[in-house]
């Protein structure tokens, strides 16, 4: 049954129950208190007709004193038509309770007049026929004798009026309960509705439809329900994108690897194939086992990529205070010389709180791009700059150049611009997605900036080394403390991004 018939049914059975006993009882006081009014008069008027027999029996010449039963008989009928009108009914009886005088109508049986004792008057109410009957009787003592008078008086219209009462009652029951019903109805429906915006936002969400949210249509309990459920649903729909983004990313992520795999593989088999099953000349047969080296080579250096992404994925930082000198003394040693590239260094002297190893790995990986993305005689630049938040490096090149779109994906894994450039030159797409790691554990995460033909510059800020007041340089961070990875802080297209691997 719905929920709001369960409330429209209960409001109309405690309505029904209410109205019911309210009614009955009040009918019931109604008819108590004209019922003691009736019995009132009944005795007043058994009273006045004592009263009445007594006067007229003294009134009435007797012989020594006694008064006759046909002088009773005579009385009683006089007091009969004297009240003609009133629907007087009369009964006397003698001291052996037998009736001298009764009025047509009044009822046979005598055990009111049994019960009748010395001084007392008894009544009780008799329904002999359709009509109700207060029966009174009371002793009289007339001159000699000690007679009993019965009377009776109709209250029929007081039992007709409780019946009437009660018709009214149940009509009027009937009649309310039928009006609250509708409105009850409409009251129960207009309370329910939240539940069922409730109910229908949940059916929408169990059929996928995870941005749909309920219409909160009060400010009360249901209304803060509404609330909390949206809320609730906010954070799932939020969290199935992550996982459906994740879920995304591990296929894309497998499909790559087994495509990159797949390629130097294939060229592999198929070069060892053409050594073991011809007989080359010497130039063909090294040009193939140069293509197996070459593909292998390949192979080793995707794998170790691959491994230090893991391993910088799962490890920690051990940070150090690290001289930015000695990273650039480290570029200057492997880039200074290059004739291919001319390379320039600019930078502030500082000391940065970070993994020494790492950083190096980062400006390999951004160094050796620029090299790859440039046309031999392109000059490389490579700046430090210390600013409020931390040490700033860039990495500036004129080369190729990036594309918007190719800049915002370019730290994902496998991830290639050009690929038979990056292949020809021994890449995966691995080497920014290792530096999008290594920053991601330093707090930080890679700042692109390319404009296709004119080159790139790849821009990251590392923690500064912070100074004690004494003047003295010593990080909080620093030293055998270890940092886990943190979620990049870096505003960069993408760059240190949460990628899963
Ligand atoms: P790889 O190890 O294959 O070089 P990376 O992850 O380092 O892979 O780079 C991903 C892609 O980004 C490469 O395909 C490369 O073409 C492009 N790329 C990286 N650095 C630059 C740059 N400075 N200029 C233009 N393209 C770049």
């Amino acid at each position: 049954m719905k929920f709001s018939y369960k409330i429209l049914l209960s409001c109309i059975i405690t309505m029904a129950a209410a109205l019911g006993i309210g009614g009955y009882f009040f009918v019931n006081d109604v008819f108590q208190a004209s019922m003691e009014r009736e019995m009132g008069q009944a005795a007043d008027e058994n009273s006045i007709l004592q009263f009445a027999f007594e006067t007229a029996a003294l009134n009435i010449p007797a012989k020594y004193d006694l008064l006759q039963n046909s002088a009773v008989k005579e009385i009683g009928s006089s007091l009969e038509k004297s009240g003609q009108g009133t629907g007087r009914l009369l009964r006397l009886s003698d001291e052996n309770r037998e009736v001298l005088y009764a009025s047509e109508g009044f009822v046979e049986d005598r055990e009111l007049l049994a019960g009748i004792e010395k001084q007392t008057r008894v009544y009780r109410v008799i329904h002999p026929d359709e009509h109700y009957y207060i029966q009174t009787g009371a002793e009289i003592r007339a001159l000699d004798r000690t007679l009993y008078l019965e009377t009776m008086r109709d209250v029929t219209a007081v039992y007709q009026e409780r019946s009437r009462g009660f018709a009214v009652y149940r009509n009027l029951t009937l009649l309310i309960l039928l009006i609250s019903s509708v409105l009850m109805f409409f009251i129960a429906t207009w309370l329910t509705r939240p539940i069922r915006l409730l109910t229908q936002a949940a059916r929408k969400m169990t059929d996928g439809d995870y941005s749909y949210r309920a219409e909160q249509v009060s400010r009360d309990e249901m209304g803060q329900l509404t609330q909390d459920f949206n809320h609730m649903a906010g954070v799932l729909e939020e969290n199935i994108h992550e996982l459906e983004a994740e879920v995304q990313a591990r296929e894309d992520f497998i499909a790559a690897f087994s495509h990159e795999l797949k390629t130097p593989l294939t060229a592999v088999i198929g070069y060892a194939d053409v050594l073991r099953s011809r007989k080359l000349d010497d130039e063909k047969h090294f040009l193939s086992a140069n293509y197996i080296y070459t593909e292998g080579k390949r192979l080793e250096a995707m794998s170790l990529r691959l491994l230090d992404i893991i391993v910088t994925k799962r490890g920690a930082l051990t940070p150090e205070k690290v001289d930015v000198e000695m990273l650039f003394g480290y570029l200057r040693d492997m880039y200074g010389e290059k004739e291919e590239h001319p390379f320039t260094f600019r930078y502030e002297p500082g000391y940065i709180c970070g993994e020494l190893d790492l950083l190096k790995s980062v400006l390999l990986n951004l160094a050796d791009n620029a090299c790859k993305a440039s046309e031999p005689g392109k000059p490389i630049e490579v700046f430090g700059e210390n600013r409020p938040e931390g040490y700033y490096f860039t990495v500036k090149d004129y080369g190729v150049g990036i594309s918007p779109e190719d800049c915002r994906r370019i730290t994902e894994a496998f991830y290639m611009v050009d690929k038979s450039r990056s292949r020809s030159h021994n890449g995966a797409g691995l080497g920014l997605a290792l530096c999008a790691e290594i920053l991601k554990l330093h707090g930080s995460g890679l700042e692109i900036t390319s404009t296709l033909g004119e080159g790139s510059s790849f821009g990251f800020e590392i923690p500064h080394e912070e100074k004690k007041d004494d003047g003295t340089e010593e990080s909080q961070k620093c030293g055998s403390d270890r940092i886990d990875g943190v979620h990049s802080a870096g505003g960069s297209a993408g760059a240190g991004a949460d990628r899963p691997l």
